[in-house]
């Protein structure tokens, strides 16, 4: 679960992390009453999103008077922000976090995650923080400075220092450094997150060490132990149809091909979708109806596909194993009649009673396509979209 830039700031106060003097605001009527409590000339006007690149998507905009905080405030509030990590839709804006403007000396970087390869939470440290980190990552890794910290042991003074030394911070940032990456160290382990970044980390003309940014995102199987963080969920930043889906104990993801895809499994839904792949086609949704699927499920699954204006057939490829397949059969015949879906549809069944579950089908009033082999299918669905 990710969380927006003004709740991760929160989380580093209570670490007594410095963060810029903010305010968060939800209508353009409120930014100069909170230009005027932060004080000062200049402000940062921040669109809340849970995405990235919010810079290069014009969704942070520097102001120096508050006639700009108000024109930035009422073009950003209501739209939909597209930045470099979201879709083309981009993402609703609905609450702004009025800054006080920083003048910046040095933008450094600083990270935690898991390193799934050498199996530590794993500190990410660079001298050249800010909008470009993607590309120094990519072009100059070497600038990344990588350090694993010891799962048996923790995280000690000596390697904040180690770090601030390797980041050129004179003693005074140190001292600030190093209450900054013991205090991110913290919140990573109480709280069971994935990754947690401050970027850009900044030195300011006076000598202070600020998070500029906040991101952190968490562990959603750990979040029933963590009431505090779940509770900061942000649906409005949600894919709809996969917060639908999660309703109904639906996996799904929305893709950009033109096949949907109705599968039980996981491991099934990936090779259903390899093979459509392979036979040219390409895939709408990953869907994985999970094991014990009911007829309600299948009739919620379709009626999500179809809602994918891309979708030009449905490919249903179910293993009865828990599951009968006569029962899956009248489940989709039902979902079909509710739903009243008109696209192409071909089903392969297999496993308990997969003969008499396509019977079903074939014998049926509707356009279905059965198959029992699964590679067949795949052709037929590629063949029935093109
Ligand atoms: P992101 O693009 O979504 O990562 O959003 P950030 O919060 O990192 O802001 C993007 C960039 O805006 C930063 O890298 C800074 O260069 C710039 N920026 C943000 N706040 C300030 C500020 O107070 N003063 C100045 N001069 N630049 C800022
Ligand atoms: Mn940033």
């Amino acid at each position: 679960m990710h969380i927006h830039e003004y709740q991760a700031k929160t989380l580093f106060s209570y670490k007594h992390i410095q963060i810029p003097k903010g305010i968060l605001i939800d209508s353009t009527a409120k930014a100069s009453s909170a230009c005027k409590a932060l004080g000062g000339d200049v402000w940062v006007v921040k669109a809340q999103v849970h995405a990235g690149g919010r810079g290069k998507g014009g969704g942070v905009v520097l102001c120096r008077s508050v006639e700009e905080v108000e024109r930035a405030c009422g073009q950003l509030l209501g739209s939909q922000l597209i930045t470099p990590q979201t879709d083309a839709k981009g993402l609703p804006v609905g609450q702004l976090l009025i800054e006080s403007g920083q003048n910046i000396k040095r933008e450094l970087y600083l990270g935690l995650l898991i390193d799934r390869q050498t199996q530590k939470i794993t500190v990410l440290a660079s001298t050249e923080g800010g909008m470009d980190i993607e590309k120094v990552a990519s072009e100059t890794p070497d600038k990344i400075i990588k350090f694993g910290i010891d799962p048996l042991g923790s995280l000690s003074v000596q390697n904040c220092t180690f770090l601030a030394e390797k980041l050129e911070l004179n003693a005074e940032l140190t001292k600030q450094f190093n209450n900054t990456l013991l205090g991110l160290y913290e919140i990573f382990t109480q709280k069971d997150v994935n990754l947690i970044e401050i970027n850009p980390l900044i030195v300011t003309h006076q000598n202070q060490l600020l998070a500029l940014d906040g991101k952190i995102d968490f562990d959603d199987n750990a979040l029933y132990r963590h009431e505090d963080i779940a509770k900061l969920r942000d649906i409005s930043q949600e894919n709809e149809k996969e917060r639908l889906a999660s309703e109904y104990q639906l996996n799904y993801i929305s893709l950009d091909g033109t096949i949907g895809c109705m599968v039980n499994g996981a491991g099934l839904a990936m090779a259903t979708m390899d093979l459509i792949e392979h036979f040219g086609g390409s895939p709408a949704n990953f869907l994985d109806v999970g094991g014990g699927t009911t007829a309600d499920r299948v009739a919620k699954a379709f009626e999500l596909i179809q809602t994918e204006a891309n979708v030009k057939g449905i490919l249903v490829n179910i293993f009865g194993g828990i599951v009968r397949c006569d029962l899956i059969a009248q489940g989709i015949l039902q979902a079909i009649e509710t739903v009243g879906l008109t696209l192409p549809i071909v089903v392969r069944l297999e496993g308990t009673n997969a003969p008499e579950g396509l019977d079903l089908l074939s014998k049926s009033k509707f356009n279905i396509h059965v198959e029992s082999d699964l590679t067949k299918a795949a052709i037929k669905i590629v063949e029935l979209t093109k």
